[in-house]
């Protein structure tokens, strides 16, 4: 966990940021203008280009771009995508970074985990340099997040805290957040509370954090490099496999999809060539509570592409 956590209302109003940062986001003038008059920041650059899924070439531009400008600290604002970046930055610099989620589903300011694209192919990465020196939580940034996102989000955290607790590297510790994580989440869902989603995904992110994900997430990320948003792409994906798992977040976390109304994804590559680009990705794999053969695969994609799982 990061030494330093800030959680709750005006966490983010209230932080003694330094000067000199460099804000990384994702969102657009009229959005963060505000969010940073918010945070009272002083004296900061910003770079507001960053795209979902970012890839290593971009991460590299802004490292050139900024170089011998004398950034203090990054800051990434705003989804997993924006902390990710900040996070490969720092451990390419050494500058630290402060991460501060704003649609709370990755849990990213709270791991050690980083997703990467290289040559178009999304890539879970783990390193120790990757954690926040210092992670904000503040449900000022929740409202006006359009519902595609929110349920993206919410979609995402709820599949990282069922897939966090069933993972082979869980422990007693790592279960007891992913479990707390994951009835925090389904309450927000069901009875329309959004107002409980930062605190979830931050448990959440705790929790997997510690243990990691396993199969559904490895089916996902043959969605998400077809264009598939990563928290869209689980519904399905953790749906099935928890299914082959015999999870006991199973019905719950289809009941939380269909709630959400996800439509069934479509793959356009063949399955069995969709198989080899996930059999590689031992990161989720080795961490399945069951062992994952290709045949077992190929038959958790036909159940995706082939019928609605979310029936
Ligand atoms: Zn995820």
């Amino acid at each position: 966990m990061p030494r330093k956590i800030a959680y709750g209302e005006n966490a983010a109003k209230e932080f003694e940021y330094p000067e000199n940062c460099l804000v990384v986001t994702t969102t657009t003038p009229d959005i963060y203008e505000k969010w940073l008059s918010y945070m009272g920041l002083k004296n900061y650059e910003i770079y507001d280009k960053v795209t979902p899924d970012p890839a290593i070439e971009t991460i590299e531009e802004i490292k050139k771009k900024y170089e011998g400008k004398k950034i203090s600290t990054y800051i990434g604002l705003g989804g997993g995508s924006s902390m990710d970046v900040c996070k490969y930055l720092s451990k390419l610099t050494g500058i630290p970074k402060i991460l501060i989620p704003t649609t709370f589903g990755t849990g990213a300011e709270m791991t050690t985990y980083a997703v990467v694209s290289f040559d178009h192919k999304k890539k879970l990465l783990q390193d120790e340099a990757f954690l926040a020196d210092a992670a904000i939580v503040d449900p000022y940034f929740l409202p006006g997040t359009p519902f595609n996102i929110m349920r993206n989000s919410a979609c995402d955290a709820m599949a990282q805290a069922s897939e966090g607790y069933d993972s082979k590297l869980g422990n007693p510790f790592t279960r007891l957040f992913c479990k707390e994580a994951f009835d925090i989440l389904e309450n927000a869902i069901m009875n329309d509370k959004p107002e409980l989603l930062p605190y979830g995904a931050m448990l959440s992110g705790i929790g997997f954090g510690n243990s990691s994900t396993t199969l559904g997430h490895a089916l996902s990320y043959v969605f998400s490099n077809e264009g598939v948003p990563h928290g869209y792409s689980l519904s399905s994906c953790t749906t099935v496999a928890h299914k082959f798992n015999k999870s006991p977040y199973y019905e719950r976390f289809k009941k939380v999809c269909q709630k959400l109304k996800f439509e069934p994804l479509q793959l356009k590559q063949p399955l069995d060539q969709a198989a080899d680009v996930i059999m590689p990705d031992r990161g989720h794999l080795d961490n399945n509570p069951i062992n994952v053969t290709k045949q077992d695969i190929v038959k958790c994609l036909g159940d995706i592409v082939n019928s609605n799982p979310l029936i």
